[in-house]
């Protein structure tokens, strides 16, 4: 099991069906665990179990299939807090938090921000513990990605990821799904002279032909070689076509290049 420890956290990768990651956290403080994102629940019972922990909280990002589906299966086992929007309670398995995106609640002790991100879909939020400096990206961003628009504009889209742009470099990002080998093709087809993303590219090479994961990713690392947040970048634009025009429509074109290709 990989895990990551950031302060009082413990948080371990879980991966699930085929490219999903869902996180377990413990706090070393309140003996809290949550699961961000439930894909599905025999992966979770089995790290629980070599884990030793009993999971307490499940915070859902957003309503697809491969982040609620184990919801049920790991509820019927257990009493558990459930964490999800209050824009799409109503396609989410029952809440018992249904939570604003924008506020922020208390686990333990510790502050969780709900970040209001739309695009992939119409409710999606993610999570953020400002005090750790860690973020559960869900389907917003990946490492050298970002989800497809499924439901909002390339608009909402960067509106959500240019929150998360306002983020401390240091920020450690748990994403959802390992897409970043092809992420990192297309990103070279955007962003060729970008000397830090050709590195970039040679390190996740050797990390997953060793057979590792790629997550979890920094927001530094992000916005140094992630060619969507790179939209502000004055190369990627002018690689484009699109000198001197606004990032949210380099943006667009950067997502809609990845769509086609
Ligand atoms: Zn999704
Ligand atoms: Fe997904």
């Amino acid at each position: 099991l990989e895990t990551t420890e950031v302060g009082t956290l413990q948080i371990v990768s879980v991966p699930c069906l085929d490219d999903n990651f869902a996180y377990l956290m413990r706090d070393g403080t309140s003996g809290n665990v949550a699961l961000i994102d439930a894909p599905e629940s025999a992966a979770v019972e089995a790290a629980l179990h070599a884990l030793d922990w009993t999971l307490t909280h499940i915070f859902i990002t957003h309503h697809h299939g491969d982040h609620i589906d184990g919801v049920e299966g790991l509820r019927a086992r257990r009493t558990l807090d459930v964490v999800g929007s209050s824009v799409d309670a109503h396609r989410l398995p029952v809440l018992t938090r249904a939570v604003m995106p924008g506020e922020s609640f208390a686990w333990g002790e510790i502050e969780v921000r709900v970040i209001d991100t739309p695009g992939h879909t119409v409710g999606h939020i993610v999570y953020h513990l400002p005090e750790a400096g860690v973020l559960f990206s869900g389907d917003t961003l990946f490492a050298m990605g970002c989800g497809r628009l499924f439901e909002g504009t390339a608009q909402q889209m960067w509106g959500g990821l240019s929150a998360l742009m306002d983020l401390p470099d240091e920020t450690v990002v748990f994403f959802g799904h390992e897409y970043t080998a092809s992420n990192a093709d297309f990103a070279l087809t955007v962003d060729p002279q970008n000397e830090a993303l050709h590195r970039r590219v040679h390190d996740v090479i050797d990390v997953l032909e060793s057979g590792g994961r790629t997550t979890p990713t920094t927001l530094g690392l992000e916005r140094a070689t992630n060619p969507f947040l790179r939209a502000v970048s004055p190369d990627v634009a002018r690689h484009l076509g699109l000198p001197d025009a606004d990032p949210e429509i380099v943006f667009a074109e950067v997502r809609r290049r990845k769509d086609n290709a």
